[in-house]
């Protein structure tokens, strides 16, 4: 057993040096272990952390609150008084908040906490409390505000710090007051504000005119003015996304020299795939191709994002890029997301391709012993040109003969890990990335912003735009007789069953009883299919074949048609419980229906619903167009949700907000760029300390291989 180490020996033994912004805040007098250690949960260790990374997340001007009297009802208002009454809620009803009556000469104000009883004890009468929140009529009585943030203001030296001025209220934990950690970033601020390191060359600083990294930080915390906060918070932005971008950059640059596969072929197995297709490409799917096909053939390997709406004709500008790396003695390899949707693009391919003689071969974590083994052979040895799967392609043992292009459907949902690994499958095969959620530009320039991008932006001819409509249980028998009337007419429909919790199990059984109730009970005379998610690759692909073939005439699913199935007979999109789906499953599940010619609907019933979901369902109903979606859905999920997963790849800002600060972006993202281009390993002495930024930064989170 070590013995405890006795505390600050280290710095002890060695005269103390003058604390600098490296310096960590525990080796601050007054700073001791208890509150480093919160400090340290706002991910806040060194002088620097704190003045660069954790700022206001407003400012309150309190150099003039108005006197109650005068205060009017709205959604962010400041005011202060003495207390003059506290109301704790009774025993027993949580609901009820706690009040607390305060007044100064000119009025009075209610204040009302909800859920948080204790404060019953942390307030006295006579005390000073400055208050923020929504303020709203209160019955007869004075205006009642429900508090966002209160501040207990004591007589003290610092009291001008507090009051009196634009104040700083910063994100701060459970035990760390607003007060204490204000008085903290004060001291910091004036102390080593212009001491940090500033790691913007000093031209890019002039050209867009920033202001000084010192300026900033001081403008950031304490400005004077709300003009002075607006520019010290831009400049911290840029620096956040200039960074970032400095490392795509640096990765773009290095992976525009490495060689690569030039795959040049004659052409004859695409234009043979062309001539079979009963359509021909739309000028959108001709530009994107003639796009691909350069990137291929040029000897570096392609990096490329198709971005396109559900619908939009995806597939077959990727079965051309497979048809060609396989005519250029390659392999091609594609990867989906999700068994199923891998299962569906290897039914379409094979359609597509086997005719050619390109022989098709799947693999997910589904296809087991045999199967897989005679599917592993057929990559390993060659003969199979096209192997198509979930990341059970690129788990270990699988290795290509010749991989020349990797095709990643749905990125996003991968670890960016995944692509590395796929990519990793060969020397340097091309890569296409599809998306079929629209991602708004500065998301896609920040998620992809090392990779060239096509954009689909037309829909294949003929299609009319999907009619949605909400609709709430009551409206149940005048559905099913819709729906009688689409089928009696030839249509097809889908219903999409609730998700009933985050079991599997339970979805299931909601879609059995589903297509069961319908088949006896609402559509005997029609032919109810069920597909979910625990049925096997056959019994899926029957289920998908006799519904295209339209023996089935009604579709009864869990989530997992989502992406993927294709069948232009289907016109209605029936939801159950819509209200539980995200905003991008609904526009997927809408994009089901409506390709083919005829008159389509989405329909979403639902029960009575939050304000999210209600904006979710509004948003459906008034637009088709999937980047109105995806901002809207943006807009109420925030970058981090809207991706789903942690492991997106998406990278955590200090400061920039993607939402906010996507006009930022773009002028960081030109700036990094030029940079890089005039010297791509930063070995310039006017780039010394980006170098040391980026790699204390990003390295490891960015492949910055070459500069390190
Ligand atoms: P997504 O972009 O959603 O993957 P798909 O590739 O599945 O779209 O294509 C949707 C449907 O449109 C398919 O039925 C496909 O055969 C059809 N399609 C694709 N391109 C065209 C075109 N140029 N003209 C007519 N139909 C097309
Ligand atoms: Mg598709």
């Amino acid at each position: 057993m070590t013995p405890p180490s006795p505390p600050s020996l280290g710095a002890a033994s060695k005269p103390a040096a003058a604390p600098g912004p490296r310096t960590r805040l525990e080796a601050l007098p007054g700073v001791g272990p208890q509150r480093a250690k919160l400090l340290a949960k706002l991910g806040l260790v060194t002088i620097e952390d704190a003045l660069c990374q954790h700022l206001p997340s407003r400012h309150e001007d309190r150099s003039q609150i108005l006197p109650l009297g005068r205060l009017t009802v709205g959604d962010a208002r400041t005011c202060a008084g003495t207390i003059a009454g506290i109301s704790p809620p009774p025993r027993g009803r949580p609901r009820v908040p706690l009040t607390v009556m305060i007044r100064d000469a000119s009025g009075f104000l209610s204040c009302a906490w909800f859920n948080q009883p204790y404060l019953a004890r942390v307030f006295k009468r006579g005390q000073f409390l400055i208050v923020h929140g929504k303020v709203q009529p209160y019955g007869r009585g004075p205006l009642q505000m429900q508090v966002k943030d209160y501040e207990l203001v004591e007589e003290g030296p610092d009291e001008t710090l507090h009051t009196g001025r634009l104040v700083p209220v910063y994100p701060t934990t459970e035990g760390l007051t607003q007060r204490s950690l204000r008085r903290l970033m004060k001291r910091l601020v004036d102390g080593w504000a212009d001491q940090v390191e500033d790691p913007l060359p000093s031209a890019v600083r002039e050209k867009i005119g920033l202001p000084s990294l010192g300026q900033a930080i001081r403008g950031a915390h304490f400005p004077e003015t709300d003009a002075v906060q607006a520019l010290a918070r831009g400049r911290l932005v840029f620096d956040d996304f200039f960074l970032f971008e400095v490392g795509l950059a640096i990765r773009r640059h290095r992976e525009g020299r490495r060689r690569g596969l030039a795959m040049n072929p004659k052409g004859d197995l695409a234009r043979r795939l062309l001539a079979g297709l009963p359509y021909t490409l739309t000028v959108a799917q001709e530009r994107v191709w003639r796009e691909i096909k350069t990137d291929m053939a040029e000897p570096y390997p392609m990096n490329r994002l198709l971005q396109g709406d559900v619908g939009s004709g995806k597939t077959i500008v990727a079965a051309l890029a497979i048809v060609t790396a396989v005519e250029a003695g390659y392999q091609a390899a594609l990867m989906a997301p999700t068994e199923i949707l891998a299962e569906q693009h290897m039914m379409t391919l094979q359609a597509l391709l086997e005719p050619l003689g390109v022989r098709v071969v799947l693999l997910t974590g589904a296809v087991k012993s045999k199967a897989r083994q005679s599917a592993i052979e057929a990559v390993e040895s060659g003969s199979a040109g096209c192997a198509v799967g979930t990341h059970a392609l690129v788990q270990g043992g699988v290795a290509f003969e010749r991989l020349g292009l990797a095709v990643i459907d749905e990125q996003h949902r991968f670890g960016v890990g995944h692509r590395a690994a796929l990519r990793g499958k060969a020397e340097s095969p091309d890569v296409l990335v599809m998306t079929a959620t629209p991602i708004p530009r500065t998301l896609a320039l920040t998620l992809y912003g090392d990779l060239e991008v096509s954009v689909l932006d037309e829909l294949p001819p003929g299609r009319k735009p999907v009619r949605t409509e909400a609709r709430g249980e009551r409206a149940r028998q005048k559905i099913y007789a819709f729906l009688r009337d689409e089928m009696a007419a030839g249509r097809q429909v889908y219903v999409v069953c609730p998700l009933v919790e985050e079991s599997e199990a339970s979805d299931l059984r909601a879609a059995t009883e589903m297509a069961e109730r319908l088949q006896r009970q609402v559509f005997p005379e029609r032919r109810v299919g069920l597909l979910h998610g625990r049925l096997r690759f056959p019994e899926k692909e029957r289920v998908m074949r006799e519904f295209k073939e339209g023996a089935v005439h009604v579709l009864v699913s869990t989530t997992v048609i989502e992406v993927g199935i294709d069948v232009p007979n289907a016109s209605v999109m029936l939801v159950e419980h819509a209200e539980r789906f995200g905003l991008s499953q609904l526009h997927q599940l809408r994009g089901r229906v409506g390709r083919g010619p005829f008159k389509s609907f989405c329909i979403l019933l639902s029960a009575a619903v939050g304000e999210d979901s209600q904006r979710r369902i509004e948003a459906m109903t008034e637009t088709n167009d999937g980047f109105k979606i995806a901002e809207v859905d943006l807009a109420l999920r925030g970058p981090g949700e809207f991706f789903g997963t942690r492991q997106s790849g998406l990278p955590e800002f200090r400061v920039a907000d993607l939402l906010r600060d996507g006009a930022v972006l773009e002028q960081a993202r030109r700036e990094a760029f030029a940079v890089v281009q005039g010297d791509p390993s930063l070995l310039a002495p006017a780039q010394r300390r980006l170098r040391a930024a980026l790699l204390a930064r990003w390295r490891g989170k960015l492949d910055l291989a070459g500069i390190g």
